[in-house]
């Protein structure tokens, strides 16, 4: 058989939509298409395709690389003593701080950014300046591109480089290296799953439709809201000197957040990742400590943002100690970490009718999906009662169970 089975490498079911295998074709024969879904998936140019099958044999979903990682890390609470860097991340600000321990060794960071045209796609940093746009959240699945070659490159210098990214892109990364270079350091963050490019654009359109004119930038986690550290920040072509901030629930902007939080819009090897749990990819892994305890509530901390990270393995250290005089780490029980986030305790659970919605994301214009969904993601009059009664009890609840 001279090709190999498309199927087996563009089983939605399977592929992550990482971009290995389009890295490391050595006839170039494999594209990231579109897929049905609105995610980029391989797709195989038959013409060029000699059939030597080394996309299947290094698919890191077919077999995950071999990497010497805790599978019981070291978890800390951190945040980043710069107080500028930390409120320009997403969480504590930890990502900023690696990367100018990178830059001060002369090497390169890479991570996913926003382009000219707001698409989310990986690139590399080489200044505090070109880090910029990499930083924070962007809740929708990044184009690799050719990233993998170029962080190959970028290793052949013999200089630190620094790669941050989901776990599957993380071990996608090792797997086309076919090894841990030591000049390597990487950052996965836990994830419960990357949302569609193609509802996310629907999205954009929809807010230009509402303006009048284009987004210029748009910042998914800014903590510039003053409402809610959950918040967004856009700029506008017609006024691209003024911030438009609002928060996460804010009218026009809740249904990214939403069907994100409620996992009707991401992609489908999402609900089966393999990479929930421990060991972990990464050096360290990067995450928000969401229910670190007595610090209570209303820390200053707190509001500022606290990151937990998982340090993985012994470069994962030599990251923390190279760090120790830029951020503040406090050591706390793994347990603890686990308790705040559910991607480590099991996968992401796939809602009924999440085919049906990104299958719609293509047939509706935004209006009329978030229409026809508003139930599921919003849930009936009755359930928003509920939980707004549970909230409001929750203080009188915790009083009640310090005291017995
Ligand atoms: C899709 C997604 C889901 C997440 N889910 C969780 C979760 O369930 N629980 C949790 O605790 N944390 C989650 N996070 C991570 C968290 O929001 C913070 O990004 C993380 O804690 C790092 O924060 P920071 O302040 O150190 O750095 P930041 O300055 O926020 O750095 C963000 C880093 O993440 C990279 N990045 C951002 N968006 C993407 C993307 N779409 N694809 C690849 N890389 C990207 C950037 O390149 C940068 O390196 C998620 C992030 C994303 C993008």
């Amino acid at each position: 058989m001279k090709n190999p089975p498309i199927d087996e490498i563009v089983s939605p079911e399977k592929c992550s939509g990482c971009g290995m295998c389009r890295n490391l074709c050595p006839q170039n024969a494999i594209r990231m298409e579109t897929d049905r879904d609105g995610f980029l998936s391989p797709a195989i140019d038959p013409k060029l395709c000699v059939g030597c099958r080394l996309c299947l044999a290094r698919c890191p979903q077919r077999r995950a690389p071999e990497l010497a990682r805790a599978e019981k890390p070291e978890a800390y609470a951190c945040w980043n003593l710069d107080d500028a860097q930390r409120a320009a991340s997403s969480s504590g600000g930890m990502f900023t701080v690696y990367a100018r321990q990178i830059f001060a060794r002369g090497g390169v960071v890479f991570g996913a950014g926003y382009d000219e045209r707001l698409k989310v796609r990986f690139a590399a940093a080489r200044s505090a300046e070109e880090l910029k746009p990499l930083l924070c959240s962007k809740y929708v699945q990044a184009d690799t591109r050719e990233i993998y070659r170029e962080v190959k490159g970028g290793l052949e210098t013999g200089r630190p480089v620094l790669f941050v990214g989901t776990p599957c892109q993380v071990a996608a990364l090792y797997a086309f290296l076919d090894g841990d270079p030591p000049n390597l350091y990487t950052c996965d963050f836990l994830c419960h799953g990357v949302p569609s490019p193609r509802f996310y654009r629907k999205w954009l359109g929809h807010l230009e439709r509402v303006f009048k004119t284009s987004v210029r930038s748009v910042n998914m986690r800014s903590k510039l809201c003053e409402r809610n550290v959950m918040g967004i920040e856009l700029r506008l072509s017609s006024s691209p000197d003024r911030a438009l901030q609002y928060a996460w629930h804010d009218r026009g902007m809740e249904y990214l957040g939403r069907a994100f939080l409620k996992n009707y819009s991401l992609r489908k090897r999402c609900y089966t990742c393999s990479h929930v749990g421990f060991p972990r990819p990464g050096d360290v892994t990067l995450a928000d400590f969401w229910k670190l305890g007595d610090l209570g509530t209303d820390n200053p901390e707190k509001k500022k943002g606290i990151s937990l990270n998982l340090i993985n393995s012994e470069k994962g250290k030599r990251l923390l100690e190279m760090s120790a005089a830029d951020a503040r780490f406090i050591r706390r029980e793994l347990s603890e970490a686990v308790d705040g986030n559910s991607s480590l305790r099991g996968n992401t659970s796939e809602p009924p009718l999440r085919d049906e919605f990104v299958r719609d994301t293509v047939r509706y214009d935004y209006e009329t999906l978030v229409k026809k969904y508003h139930r599921q993601l919003f849930g009936t009059r009755l359930s928003r009662l509920k939980v707004k009664i549970k909230k409001r009890l929750r203080p009188l609840v915790n009083l009640l169970r310090g005291r017995e």
